[in-house]
């Protein structure tokens, strides 16, 4: 097995071929700890033990025209999900400020729906504007499609970083969604480039797509020299379409990020939706290829609180960015969004992260 090569060629960033990606996702012979160790290596060179703690803000649940299949916001879907509009500008800047003392590198704002309207885009550029200017944290925004002109004004308002997933590959994507199309969404993250805004978009896996449409989305992220990746892992939830897709295991979540943190191996790789769920007693060695996770939680889904999630960082020996890795004071109340709805052991994420 080629693990030093793979390694060096991620060092050099010259993509490795396609038989040795399908080899990292599937091949029979691979030693999980050789490949979790080679892929480590890479991260330490770009990250070294740091992790980034992202913390997401829902800030507008439910009511979604769309009909993604693995989203309990969407029209299409009876989960259980207490739908609420747009929260408060005071309460989404309170909000900002929390995540700030919880040490978290970047703040994560997500809007269900098609897209903003343009009241709502201009709603969105005036809170991002006051948590510029009265917060100071690095702020993502997830809104669904976004216009040129749009990306424009939440890039002037101090947006660091849009996110938009590509989710699945080309040819997948219309067993997933109807409403838009692939193209629709990278025509959102070219739109955030152009704007001089930075890319995040990433992969839900586990949605029945094969070992191919993996690699197809790593190397279009690849090419499009997307600098934040996320990766999530679907959690069938009753009431999604979805809802019987069982297709992960530890083992398999693992290669998966492994191989991403090959092909993009500067990029920042976080393991974002079903990390607890999917990755179990293996979430210390996902810290070897990813440098990122989300804390307290996703859209619509508890996750492992705060203290819990610094505590499994400092045990497998890395440290968090940005703070001085003492433990948050965890009296002083975390941000939830409406998390309360549904258990993380039955719940998917909402939507992508
Ligand atoms: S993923 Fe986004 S666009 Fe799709 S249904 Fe959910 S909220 Fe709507």
């Amino acid at each position: 097995m080629r693990y030093e090569q793979w390694t060096n060629m991620a060092l050099n960033n010259e993509a490795i071929s396609p038989d040795d990606a399908l080899c990292i996702l599937e091949g029979t012979d691979i030693d999980l700890l050789r490949l979790v160790t080679a892929a480590g290596d890479v991260r330490m060179k770009h990250f070294g033990r740091r992790v980034q703690l992202h913390q997401i803000n829902n800030i507008k649940n439910g009511f979604c025209p769309e009909d993604c299949g693995y989203c309990g916001q969407s029209k299409i879907s009876c989960a259980p999900v207490k739908r609420y509009r747009t929260k408060s500008e005071d309460d989404i800047v309170a909000e900002a400020h929390q995540a700030k003392k919880n040490g978290v590198f970047r703040y994560c704002m997500a809007a269900s729906g098609r897209g903003p309207s343009p009241k709502e885009a201009q709603q969105l550029a005036h809170v991002l504007r006051r948590i510029r200017d009265e917060v100071g944290i690095r702020t993502c925004l997830s809104a669904g499609l976004v216009s040129d002109e749009q990306a424009e004004m939440f890039k002037e308002a101090g947006l660091d970083r849009l996110n938009h997933n590509l989710n699945t590959s080309e040819s997948h994507t219309a067993k997933i969604v109807t409403t838009h199309t692939y193209q629709d969404r990278v025509n959102t993250l070219k739109a955030a480039k152009k704007a001089g805004i930075d890319n995040c978009s990433g992969m839900i896996c586990g949605m029945g797509e094969s070992n191919e449409d993996i690699i197809e989305v790593a190397f279009n992220l690849r090419k499009m020299e997307v600098p934040s990746i996320p990766i999530n892992f679907l959690l069938p939830i009753p009431g999604n379409r979805l809802q019987n897709f069982h297709q992960l295991s530890p083992s398999r979540c693992l290669r998966i990020l492994c191989f991403f943190r090959f092909v993009n191996p500067k990029a920042e790789i976080r393991i974002a939706g079903g990390r607890e769920y999917h990755l179990r007693g293996m979430q210390s060695l996902a810290l070897y290829p990813a440098n990122s996770l989300f804390i307290e939680g996703y859209l619509v889904t508890k996750g492992e609180t705060l203290e819990s999630t610094y505590q499994f960082i400092h045990d497998a020996g890395f440290e968090v960015e940005g703070v001085d890795n003492k433990k948050p004071d965890l009296n002083e109340g975390h941000i939830h969004g409406d998390k309360n709805i549904l258990n993380p052991k039955t719940a998917f994420v909402g939507n992508e992260t």
